[in-house]
C-alpha cells in the first residue's frame, strides 16, 4: 500500500514539474548582457535592459573590461568563458538580444570614451564571428551611472 502511494506520489510530482517547465518556458524572455565586472555598473545595465527589450530576465556574463578583452582577443580564456557563456543564454535560455557593455573609470579599459567605444564595435565583430543568430547592442555606462543604448 506505501509502495503505491509513493509510486503515485512520484507520478504527481513529475506532472507537476513538467507543467511548471512547461510554464516556464512561456513566461522565460531573457536577454543577455557582457558586462565589466564592476559592481557600480550593474544595476544601471540591469535595468536599461530590463526597459530597452522588455524581458523579464537578464542573464549576466561578467569579465573585467569585456570589451577590452574581446577586442584584443589574446586573454584566451576569459574569450572562451564569455564564448560558452553566451552559449548557454542563447541555446539554453533563447535569448537573442545582447548587450556588449563598456563604462565611465574602468578599471579593466582604462581607455577614455572614444577608445573604449572602438573596442566595443570590435568586440561586436568578434561576437558576430562566433555565429550566434543574435542581435549585439553596445552600451555606455556614463560618469552619472546612467547606462545608454549607444548608436554604432
Ligand atoms: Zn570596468
Amino acid at each position: 500500500m506505501q509502495e503505491k502511494a509513493e509510486k503515485y506520489l512520484k507520478v504527481l510530482v513529475k506532472h507537476f514539474e513538467e507543467k511548471i517547465n512547461r510554464d516556464g518556458k512561456i513566461t522565460k524572455k531573457f536577454a543577455t548582457t557582457i558586462n565589466c565586472m564592476d559592481g557600480r555598473v550593474q544595476e544601471p545595465v540591469l535595468k536599461k535592459l530590463k526597459e530597452q527589450f522588455d524581458v523579464k530576465n537578464v542573464d549576466m556574463i561578467t569579465a573585467p573590461g569585456p570589451n577590452l578583452v574581446l577586442s584584443e582577443n589574446k586573454e584566451e580564456h576569459l574569450v572562451k568563458s564569455i564564448k560558452e557563456s553566451l552559449g548557454v543564454s542563447v541555446n539554453e535560455h533563447g535569448s537573442s538580444k545582447i548587450a556588449l557593455v563598456a563604462h565611465f573609470d574602468c578599471a579593466g579599459n582604462p581607455k577614455n570614451k572614444k577608445g573604449q567605444i572602438e573596442d566595443v564595435k570590435k568586440s561586436i565583430s568578434r561576437i558576430n564571428e562566433w555565429g550566434f543568430n543574435v542581435k549585439i547592442l553596445g552600451v555606455w555606462v556614463n560618469s552619472s551611472w546612467k547606462a545608454e543604448i549607444l548608436d554604432i
